[in-house]
């Protein structure tokens, strides 16, 4: 597996921050800005907020091919009182070196490159994503070795897909805790 590392610029926005950037961009109900705000601050893990488009661009990379695939993801951490409290995840990356077998992936460099070259202000790489087809989503041994070793900020996310069974499995930070379904939400606020 060959992965490089990105710059460690801390991209960590504050909530209000993150709301009123949001607002600014006009696409979305200030009503359901409120509501992720809201839960946001509620929980004890991170809320995941992902922008319907990305998850269409990931679900659409790894259900073209019965082997392994995956990706970065782009988007913003927002912190609440010093801690990590929504991940909005804008884009999905597809790795395009995917000379993957199905139980082992390898994402070249190439991705990293895309990826850094096209943030834009305030955009960081939030995670990555990978497919498991028709084994189930977890994180495998290799996965908690990949997170920890290049996903180990506080806002990393993992996210697993297993577009056979139609599983989904999110961790988040170096230690690879489980986000729970209920914290990761689909589409854009108020859409
Ligand atoms: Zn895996």
């Amino acid at each position: 597996m060959r992965w490089t590392d990105l710059p460690s610029t801390s991209p960590l926005r504050t909530l209000e921050a993150w709301r009123e950037s949001v607002l600014a961009q006009g696409r979305v109900e200030p009503a359901g800005v409120a509501a992720i705000v809201a839960r946001a601050q509620a929980g004890d893990a991170p809320l995941v907020l992902i922008d319907a488009q990305a998850m269409e661009v990931a679900a659409h990379h790894v259900g073209a091919s019965a082997l392994e695939r995956g990706g970065l993801l782009a988007g913003t951490p927002v912190s609440l009182d010093g801690a990590v409290a929504l991940v909005h995840v804008t884009r999905a990356i597809p790795g395009t070196e995917d000379d993957a077998t199905p139980l082992s992936l390898r994402l070249g460099a190439t991705v990293w490159s895309r990826a850094n070259a096209s943030l834009l202000p305030g955009e960081a790489v939030v995670g990555w994503f990978h497919s498991h087809p028709g084994i189930g989503a977890f994180f495998s041994d290799t996965d908690r070795r990949t997170q920890a070793d290049f996903f180990a900020q506080a806002f990393s996310l993992g996210w697993v897909i297993d577009p056979v069974r139609g599983e989904h499995a999110w961790f988040v930070g170096a230690r690879c805790e489980s986000v729970p379904v209920q914290r990761v939400v689909a589409g854009r606020p108020g859409a």
